[in-house]
């Protein structure tokens, strides 16, 4: 029986106190919540894909020398990651519009937009992480000028990345969210990646047949959940442990879309 300090209870993640000062244990729950928890479901085997996909993506991350938290996975549910003074604001980036984004401006789902946009949203679960502007950042204090410029710079370097990633397994990246933290290191701070990169806080739809492949299967009751997330930890190469064929790389798909 785990006695394990915990920090942080999340609606898919609990974040436990880490082995070595600096350190934190992200555990990933079965727990899929939409609408700021009032649609809550248990779904067998989500956690443990999120854990495999999100520790794919940020092993690029580093790859590419895109700062962020995470150091290693520990087991099937299980990362360890540096610990972070987390930045109360997601940021968000679209490079085809949906979701909040078609509601609010009425714009149909599915038109690649002129250019990628980002967007703020303050973390507060009670306002339903309210849309909000550089201004209110600031104003507010929950991050500088400076920082937000950080932000957007990391949040467009990782766009680039992962567009490029799922493309290549004929994956669309439609948008995606993500949290970045402050890490101190020897008195020096800079903001790092942190969280989680997967289905859960990405849109991604098959390039072929558009078909969603994301959290909005969820959202939207459309099953599937979790053949969809697999579909994508098998494009990425992300093979079961025991897998022989296990971290030979992403699957190469073939688009007909020029
Ligand atoms: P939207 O604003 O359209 O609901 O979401 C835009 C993108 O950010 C989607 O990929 C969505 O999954 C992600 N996103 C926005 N807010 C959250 C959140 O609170 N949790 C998660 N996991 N993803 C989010």
């Amino acid at each position: 029986m785990s006695r394990r300090r915990r920090i942080y209870e999340g609606k898919a993640k609990t974040l436990y106190e880490g082995p070595e000062p600096g350190t934190l244990i992200q555990f990933f729950k079965d727990d899929a919540t939409a609408f700021n928890k009032k649609k809550h479901e248990i779904v067998d085997g989500k956690g443990v894909l999120n854990n495999r996909i999100s520790e794919y993506i940020f092993t690029q991350l580093t790859r590419v020398g895109i700062p962020n938290h995470f150091i290693k996975r520990i087991n099937m549910r299980e990362q360890l990651i540096k610990e972070v003074e987390i930045i109360p604001v997601e940021v968000i980036v679209r490079n085809i519009s949906a979701g909040t984004l078609s509601e609010r401006l009425g714009i149909p789902e599915g038109e690649v937009l002129p250019r990628s946009i980002i967007e703020f949203c303050y973390k507060k679960d009670e306002l339903n992480d309210p849309l909000v502007s550089e201004e209110h950042i600031t104003a507010f204090g929950w991050a500088s000028p400076q920082e937000i410029d950080d932000m957007m710079a990391l949040a467009i370097r990782v766009n680039d990345f992962l567009s490029g990633l799922f493309l290549g397994v004929g994956i669309q990246l439609v948008d995606f969210k993500i949290e970045l933290g402050r890490l101190w290191e020897n008195d020096i701070m800079r903001i790092v990646v942190a969280d989680e990169i997967s289905p859960d806080s990405c849109r991604l739809w098959d390039i072929k047949t558009n078909e969603k492949m994301d959290k909005d299967r969820f959202r939207r009751d459309l099953g599937g959940l979790v053949d969809s997330y697999q579909e994508v930890a098998r494009r990425l190469g992300i093979m079961n442990e025991n897998d022989p064929k296990r971290g030979k790389g992403p699957v190469l798909v073939k688009s007909d879309k020029t």
